[in-house]
């Protein structure tokens, strides 16, 4: 079984001398900034001018450009969206680093693939959340926190692991367990997890049910509470107690279906294309054509969005939504309220 590390077993000496700078302010910035100065760690912010920066500054963080947070810090932990950070590191990171400092990622795309390459004298070290960066906050101010990976690429003054794990027990991950990984298993289980299972194969799986349903004939609503609205209550059971659990709640003619149609749903050729996406992704040729993508400006990225923005669940969802207040958690409001 991997080694699970806890907070106990984690010496945080070695990030407390250091002072800490988190570029970027987003969902994950946030959450690491504030989580890391509550757990007494000394934090700075690095930003462009902007809507973040406000927020930072508002929060209490003295908030510096990218280039001088880098300047004034230790260890640099890169929040910044994976396909802005080669163009920031190489203009405004790189230029600062100094010989012995580290810096960090919370996902290794662009280590991985290459887009950055770190110099030679620094160290390299990963710290990933399998989680989005508002639960990290929220878990962490209820007293509990989102698990972990943490890797290390290179590894110059000897503490790369000890950083790693400090940093990890500085955001609360250390509460839930933090895993050892490499940048090269959590890049590909990160980008085949979000394709073929949570973001890609869940959105497919939930709209080809509506689509058979309302198809059939049965009206949207339904079809909506069916096969979107019931699969939080799900998954919450899932998470609670994985699939025993969730078949111990559900009625013994939903477990039979579940055994005997499930299957037939996701069979072989469904495994065979998660093969495919998985060797495109081991490949490089998934992170090429992300790449590309946005070098041409996203031309595909917006178009297939504004399409699967019309869908009809997302419309028969959302006037549902609205009769049901109660469904809209703390994330959705913040959401909305960072939008304003
Ligand atoms: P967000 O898009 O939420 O936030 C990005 C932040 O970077 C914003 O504060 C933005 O500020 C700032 N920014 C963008 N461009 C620049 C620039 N050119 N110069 C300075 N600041 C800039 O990012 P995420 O938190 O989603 O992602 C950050 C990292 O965390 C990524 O590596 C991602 O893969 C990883 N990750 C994310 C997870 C998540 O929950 N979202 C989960 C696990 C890992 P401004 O307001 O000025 O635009
Ligand atoms: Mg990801
Ligand atoms: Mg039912």
């Amino acid at each position: 079984m991997a080694k699970v590390y806890y907070e106990k077993e984690i010496d945080k000496q070695v990030l407390q001398e250091k002072k800490i700078a988190v570029v970027g302010y987003g969902s994950q910035g946030h959450a690491h900034a504030l989580n890391l100065r509550e757990s007494g760690y000394d934090v700075v912010v690095g930003l462009r001018p902007g809507k973040s920066q406000q927020k930072a500054e508002e929060d209490g963080f003295k908030v510096y450009s990218v280039a001088d947070a880098v300047k004034v810090a230790d260890v640099v932990m890169v929040l910044l969206p994976d396909e802005h950070q080669t163009e920031v590191y190489e203009a405004s990171i790189k230029p600062n680093l100094q010989s012995g400092n580290a810096m960090a990622f919370a996902h290794g795309f662009n280590i991985h693939f290459n887009q950055i390459v770190p110099p030679s004298d620094v160290d390299v070290f990963l710290v990933a959340p399998k989680g989005p960066g508002h639960l990290v906050r929220r878990t962490y101010e209820g007293g509990a926190g989102v698990p972990a990976l943490y890797g290390v690429f290179q590894d110059v003054t000897g503490n790369a692991k000890q950083l790693s794990l400090a940093y990890s027990q500085g955001i609360g991950a250390a509460r839930a367990g933090v895993l050892e990984t490499s940048f090269q298993e959590e890049t590909e289980t990160d980008l085949f997890g979000e394709q073929a299972v949570l973001c890609g194969g869940l959105t497919n799986l939930i709209k080809a049910g509506f689509e058979t349903l309302t198809e059939a004939g049965y009206q949207p609503e339904v079809a909506y509470f069916e096969c979107m609205h019931e699969v939080k209550l799900i998954v919450d059971l899932l998470y609670e107690g994985g699939l025993e659990n969730m078949r111990y709640s559900v009625s013994d003619t939903a477990q039979w279906g579940d055994f005997v149609s499930g299957p037939r749903v996701i069979n072989d050729e469904t495994k065979a294309r998660m093969k495919e996406v998985l060797s495109e992704v081991q490949s490089g040729e998934f992170a090429k054509g992300w790449i590309l993508e946005n070098k041409a400006n996203r031309p595909q990225f917006y178009a297939i969005n504004a399409l699967e923005n019309q869908h009809p669940i997302e419309k028969v969802g959302k006037e549902l939504r609205d009769l049901m207040p109660f469904v809209k958690q703390p994330l959705q409001a913040t959401k909305e309220k960072q939008k304003d």
